[in-house]
């Protein structure tokens, strides 16, 4: 019989039945510790969005997923007072190269903005993406920024996918997570462009 695995994070045996992956921190990492350092890097996502938007000068606050009336709110809410600019945002760490966010989600951070915030403030729907391609690399950020308006038919919202290779809607916050790399690939093809 082969010996049992223990997990590297919590110690304990991993059941034969269950998942488990190798970390370079940890060894083997079973499946329960690795949903809790899936969550912690949406967390940690947050976090450092609130943090970025704050320097940017926005009031903005992470919402707990444990707080009440979660379902209506978005992830993130953030107003510039000087700007009078509104968002309401989703955010989600993946481990894919594309993302795709479902139309109820956009659908929910909109009204969200239409209940708080009226028509003279310019409201503005953010989906958030942080793309994870492993501990050695820098992880993008891509950020696409949907207008909200009044006579908006919710209705009519479609699903949106995002991928690494998207243009961000906001080059102030997340261009200093590109790599240098990617950095130049985005500069040179803007430049091409600009020429045609
Ligand atoms: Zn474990």
């Amino acid at each position: 019989m082969e010996p049992l695995k223990i997990c590297g994070r919590c110690k304990k045996p991993i059941p034969w039945d269950m998942h488990f992956q190798r970390k370079r921190r940890y060894g083997i990492v079973c499946q329960r510790c690795l949903n809790k350092l899936w969550r912690a890097k949406g967390y940690q996502f947050e976090r450092s969005l609130v943090k970025k938007l704050t320097e940017l000068g926005f009031n903005s606050d992470r919402i707990p997923t444990s707080a009440s009336g979660r379902v209506t709110l978005p992830d993130i809410m953030a107003f510039h007072p000087q700007k009078r600019l509104a968002l309401g945002l989703e955010c989600k760490a993946v481990n894919d190269k594309t993302w795709t966010v479902y139309r109820d989600q956009i659908a929910k951070a909109t009204s969200y903005l239409l209940r708080h915030y009226p028509f003279d403030i310019e409201r503005k729907v953010g989906i958030c993406v942080k793309f994870l391609l492993g501990e050695r690399c820098k992880s993008p950020i891509v950020i696409k920024l949907l207008n909200v308006s009044d006579n908006m038919n919710l209705e009519k919202i479609q699903d949106i996918t995002v991928s690494i290779e998207s243009e961000s809607d906001m080059p102030e916050l997340t261009s200093p997570t590109l790599s240098r790399r990617s950095r130049k690939i985005r500069r040179v093809r803007a430049e091409r462009y600009s020429h045609s």
